[in-house]
């Protein structure tokens, strides 16, 4: 069976020194808010050329953490509506409802799977504070339209880059595109620990501070809370992790491109679409999805040529039942995307016979 994704043979690649970081934090004595976290913290700051990271529990985290520090700040109000793309996974819309906020679910491309920029201004209204993006399957979902929806609207723009850890668009990286972004650390994603772990990026010094102190009790000195915070934290352990994933993470997209690629010029079945490349180069291809009427019928004939497929995702969030109240929404696009896409296994450590014993099943396939 070729796996979806292959954690233990990803993760076997760094084992020697993944190990020596373990061994290091044991050995320190020392478990959170210490030296791993901040040198992770530098390190990833450096690399997405953001000023400012916070190293945080999870990705959820990292955005509800954002939006309730906008909060905070008094930028944005309880009762306030968020834009955020209708196609996402639920954590997006969960940090929104979560801080008592309103999320406004805005269409994506069929094409690119983004959120579409030319539907959001029909969205705003006067309680309009923020547009939550989704660099969905690796692919920055901001393009010039929407920085000047926001500079005109005078709209916040926060990054979910939980699946784009290096994209690029223009010259800038994901989680240093918007006002502030949240990553996701979990296991599955690009640049991914042995456990949770998350991080918001961002430029604006005064978020940073209140984020930081949100995520230790609303603590910026010991035993004095500022605000009614959580805890929130990115445990040395983690950091050290990541901090030797990180180095690798270059050759990481390099081989994850290398797949897409070659996905892209031998998939020729014509009852299959592909992905869309907006932006070439700038995809970091956490998710190589592609689309057929028929996806059930695909995913076992995948199943049965010993390829382990995912949908990423089978339900839009509009229609989950823990948002019954959104469940009367007609949002079509989102909905045919949510029947028909399939998630490709795609990674670093994919051999070229498993690649091209993928593209064999997926020409094979009869639609
Ligand atoms: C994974 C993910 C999250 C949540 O990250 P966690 O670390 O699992 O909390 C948020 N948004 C998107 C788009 C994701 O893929």
């Amino acid at each position: 069976m070729i796996k979806f994704l292959d954690l233990q043979k990803i993760n076997a690649q760094f084992a020697t020194e993944l190990k020596e970081a373990s061994q290091r934090v044991i050995d320190s004595g020392w478990y959170l808010l210490g030296a791993e976290l901040a040198t992770f913290e530098r390190d990833y700051a450096e690399y997405c050329g953001a000023k400012n990271v916070i190293g945080v529990a999870n990705g959820l985290d990292a955005l509800r953490m954002i939006l309730k520090g906008y909060i905070e700040l008094d930028l944005i109000k309880k009762g306030d509506e968020i834009i955020v793309p209708a196609n996402t996974y639920i954590a997006s819309v969960l940090a929104i409802t979560d801080n008592d906020l309103i999320p406004v679910f805005v269409e994506p491309n069929l094409k690119t799977y983004n959120l579409d920029s030319s539907k959001i201004e029909a969205a705003i209204t006067k309680k309009t504070k923020a547009i939550l993006t989704v660099h969905l399957y690796g692919q920055i979902s901001i393009d010039q339209q929407m920085l000047d929806i926001c500079a005109k609207h005078g709209l916040k723009l926060i990054e979910d880059a939980a699946q784009s850890h290096g994209a690029q668009w223009q010259d800038k990286i994901s989680g240093a595109i918007g006002d502030a972004a949240g990553h996701s650390f979990y296991p599955g994603k690009n640049l991914g620990g042995l456990g949770d772990a998350g991080a918001i990026t961002t430029n604006d010094e005064e978020l940073a501070t209140i984020t930081k102190a949100l995520g230790n009790y609303g603590s910026i000195k010991k035993y004095e809370n500022i605000y009614q915070g959580l805890n929130s934290r990115l445990d040395e352990i983690q950091a050290a992790f990541l901090s030797v994933k990180l180095k690798h993470i270059k050759k990481d997209i390099a081989a994850r491109r290398k797949v897409a690629n070659y996905y892209l010029q031998n998939i020729t079945n014509p009852s299959i679409v592909l992905p869309e490349v907006v932006h070439k180069d700038g995809h970091v291809w956490h998710l190589f999805v592609i689309r057929t009427e028929n996806r059930d019928k695909l995913q076992k004939h995948l199943h049965e040529q010993g390829i382990q497929t995912l949908i990423h995702y089978p339900i839009p969030p509009h229609k989950q039942e823990a948002y019954s109240h959104y469940n009367h929404l007609r949002l079509p696009i989102t909905e045919r995307i949510h029947e028909e896409v399939l998630s490709l296994p795609i990674s670093a450590v994919m051999t070229e016979i498993e690649i091209e014993k993928v593209v064999d099943a997926v020409n094979k396939y009869n639609g």
